[in-house]
């Protein structure tokens, strides 16, 4: 056999070990059935909207502008469980362009997209999530988010995280512009 005979056979039995630790790495992946998933979304706070975040109406001179609502943690929420089920986005499932949803409310909107991903044969894992906003302070309302955000995804609170965090006065969140969220989902295929 010439060098390059045997060069050739070499790489041939590498290719086949990496083909087989492929194989063997989907068939881990199939068997646990995890996805992730991130959501992330902005509004504009303005004057003459109620302030409504995860699910909590909190008195505040503004409100964040949009077509339903404007929750932007539960939009938040429901891109990340949308995105790990790889069903899109809920601008995809709530186009902003019908009047169905407008001024809907987003525990309604959650519920749904919670609903479809069911139907595509996931579970809800785990859940975390982030809310940038200068003001109001939102820990006084954070317990009722969580709870707010797991009854309409129907898991358990224990499963929702909720931390609110300002910007230091930096940005459009900190110049009191708008809100932004983001949120993991964790998921599980069940059939
Ligand atoms: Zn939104």
């Amino acid at each position: 056999m010439s060098d390059s005979e045997n060069a050739a056979g070499q790489l041939a039995s590498q290719q086949n070990a990496s083909q087989k630790n492929a194989s063997q790495q989907q068939n881990r992946q199939n068997t646990l059935g995890l996805k992730i998933g991130l959501g992330e979304d902005v509004h504009a706070l303005v004057e003459g909207r109620k302030l409504i975040v995860g699910g909590v109406e909190i008195p505040f001179e503004k409100g964040l502008l949009g077509h339903s609502d404007a929750d932007v943690l539960a939009h938040a929420v429901a891109d990340a469980i949308l995105g790990a089920a790889r069903l899109g986005d809920i601008g995809k499932l709530f186009p902003d362009t019908s009047e169905k949803w407008a001024g809907a409310d987003s525990m309604n909107l959650l519920s749904i997209a919670a609903a479809r991903v069911r139907e595509a044969g996931y579970e809800i894992l785990d859940i975390d999530s982030v809310l940038t906003a200068q003001r109001p302070k939102i820990s006084p309302y954070r317990d009722q988010m969580r709870q707010n955000l797991a009854h309409a995804m129907g898991i358990d609170v224990a499963c929702v995280g909720v931390k609110a965090t300002t910007s230091e006065h930096l940005g459009f969140e900190g110049r009191e512009e708008g809100m932004s969220a983001r949120a993991v989902a964790l998921l599980q295929k069940v059939h």
